[in-house]
């Protein structure tokens, strides 16, 4: 049987789009990159009407692999939080600081940016691009979990639109545009005749211990993540199943939807990456390969839908799908997150610090992995939940809450059992 070829695209509608990616150092931005090139190499087959062209470039500290990746993409506007002395700037227009991504996001006309930096830290750079109304292909969850109101609030005054990475939100985001003729996009009004939304976990490394085992883990156990190769602390938070509270209240803000339309449930195969059921008891799920570079390249070209660079989905090869209940005793992080969509406020950033906080101290062996969670419901239970004004009130809550935590990490308060 032959394949029908697709149509060329005529060039003569072809658009340049003007992206950053913040974090292009990271595993997201990395593979973004990848996709750019891919969605590049579309358009030059005439597959496509938009060229990429990335106009800056956002790191961490990883300065050699932000100057290769400036070479290679003949970038000359980029930023990096600390550790540039190795860079050659002869050839660059550097920004340096904890505020350099958002000066980026200020001075760099761009269409697109790509908010892929880790934590609390993408927020401002993410944040001033959508009150500037670029849309962002949005990775960085800590960012809707700390200040999803703030954020949502502007996207719809601004008009920006967050595309979302995630894989479960890429899941549900298409779930709902295959019930709808229009291009439906976050940040979107509840939508109507949807009972519930269920994002899938992977259970991650201790998906099948006890307790006290999982109380014991040490930083191998949690960085050995059974179907993702990510950054260290989407790692551990999978291995807490806090990324999936973290995506419960992502999916609260992007989709609008209140907690007791939404659940979690462990599939080990990561194949379902998220199912919506309608009210008329239809169940549509969306499934795909484990790789990234599928919701990324969604993201970058939607609404088009392109010759895809991720790995086809055979299921034959998956010999069964498994789906079971999260147990709230073992994986408390899920019963979190559903207080913090109801509580609202300022309970996301202390949630989104508490944990911040409790897993780099995880990270530097100054707390045993089962007071990661303890932690955060410590800080959700004794810190002063506020309404959310300015970015102020949220930077007020992040503060307290991490040095809440610091003090129960402190030697004396025993963190390290
Ligand atoms: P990572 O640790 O691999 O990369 C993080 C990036 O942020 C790096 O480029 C790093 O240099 C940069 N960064 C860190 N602190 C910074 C700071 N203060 N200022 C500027 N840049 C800073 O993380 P990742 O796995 O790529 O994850 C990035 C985000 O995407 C996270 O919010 C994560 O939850 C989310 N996410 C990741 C995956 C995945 O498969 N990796 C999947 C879904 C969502
Ligand atoms: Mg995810």
């Amino acid at each position: 049987m032959s394949v029908p070829t697709p149509n060329p695209i005529s060039t003569s509608n072809a658009k340049t789009r003007r992206v950053l990616v913040l974090g292009s150092t990271g595993s997201i931005g990395v593979q973004a990159l990848e996709v750019i090139e891919h969605l590049n190499m579309l358009f030059e087959q005439g597959e496509s009407s938009v060229r990429y062209q990335i106009v800056g470039l956002a790191g961490g500290s990883n300065a050699e692999l932000l100057q290769s990746q400036a070479a290679q993409f003949a970038v000359r506007d980029v930023a990096i939080c600390k550790g540039n002395d190795s860079l050659d700037q002869s050839r660059l227009n550097l920004r340096t600081g904890v505020d350099s991504a958002r000066r980026l996001v200020e001075e760099v006309p761009c269409d697109l940016v790509v908010g892929a930096i880790v934590g609390f830290a993408g927020l401002d750079s993410v944040l001033s691009a959508i009150e500037r109304g670029i849309d962002v292909a949005l990775a960085n969850k800590e960012t809707l979990v700390a200040a999803g109101s703030l954020v949502i609030e502007s996207a719809r005054k601004s008009g920006a639109r967050l595309l979302p990475v995630d894989s479960e939100h890429a899941g549900v985001w298409q779930c709902l545009q295959s019930i709808s003729l229009d291009p439906y996009c976050p940040p979107m009004e509840t939508p109507s005749g949807i009972d519930r939304v269920v994002l899938t976990a992977s259970g991650g490394p201790f998906r099948s211990r006890t307790r006290q085992q999982i109380v014991g883990a040490t930083l191998d156990d949690a960085l050995n993540h059974p179907n993702w190769a990510m950054g260290a602390k989407v790692t551990i938070d999978s291995a807490t199943l806090m990324n999936k509270a973290l995506e419960l209240i992502e999916a609260h803000w992007l989709f609008g939807l209140s907690a007791d339309q939404l659940g979690a449930v462990i599939h080990p195969q990561s194949t379902v990456h998220a199912m919506i059921e309608r009210s008329d008891r239809s169940v549509i799920a969306q499934l795909g390969a484990k790789d990234m570079k599928a919701p990324i390249q969604h993201a970058l070209s939607f609404p088009a839908r392109l010759a895809g660079c991720a790995p086809n989905l055979d299921v034959t090869q998956l010999g069964q799908l498994n789906f079971e209940p999260i147990d709230p005793d073992r994986f408390p992080a899920i019963g979190l997150a559903m207080r913090t969509i109801e509580a609202g406020g300022t309970a996301g950033a202390i949630l989104n610090a508490a944990n911040e906080q409790a897993v780099g101290a995880f990270i530097q062996g100054r707390l045993g992995f089962g007071r990661i969670d303890e932690c955060v419901a410590q800080a959700m239970n004794e810190l002063p939940i506020e309404p959310i004004n300015t970015l102020d009130d949220v930077i007020a809550a992040d503060t307290r809450a991490r040095e809440f935590v610091d003090g129960l990490c402190a030697p004396s308060a025993g963190g390290v059992r």
